[in-house]
């Protein structure tokens, strides 16, 4: 993520936690600085392994804590789970991902058709969809090039 837009989403959690009252702290910041560095979608458990870089004393709950409140207050987002746990997405605006099944790799990927394309009209019931985010699915190159060595 570029230095300006990183900077630019921190000042949108102080504003946050101002307009709140929500106490700014430390461990919330480092965890939001955590996920904007990593930029790969990850999971709370990779988070925590980045924050302990910095913070060596956080624990693994307040980590969790921490996303969990951060997604509360729409500065972050749950993204799809390819795997069995839950990943972290920095960016709050719609886009669409593709993901390995091999490895669980997620990477962003802007199409403006994907982001056009018209909800179908289907019944939902008493639920209402807002929005839409497609999931192409494939291999990545890694995994591609691991498999034609092995
Ligand atoms: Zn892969
Ligand atoms: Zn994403």
């Amino acid at each position: 993520m570029d230095p300006a837009k990183r900077q630019e989403r921190i000042d949108l959690f102080t504003q946050h936690c101002a307009a709140r009252g929500l106490p700014l702290t430390v461990q919330r910041r480092a965890v939001l600085e955590a996920i904007l560095d990593l930029d790969t979608h990850p999971t709370a458990d990779q988070v925590h392994l980045c924050v302990t870089g910095r913070m060596p004393e956080i624990n693994r709950a307040t980590v969790y804590r921490s996303l969990e409140t951060l997604v509360g207050m729409g500065i972050i987002t749950k993204a799809c789970h390819p795997g069995r746990v839950v990943r972290y997405d920095p960016r709050t605006d719609p886009h669409h991902h593709l993901i390995c099944l091999h490895c669980n790799y997620v990477l962003d990927v802007e199409d403006r058709r994907l982001t056009e394309l018209p909800l179908p009209k289907i019944d939902t019931g008493s639920f209402t969809v807002t929005e839409h985010r497609v999931q192409l699915r494939g291999i990545c190159q890694k995994c591609r090039e691991a498999e034609a060595i092995g």
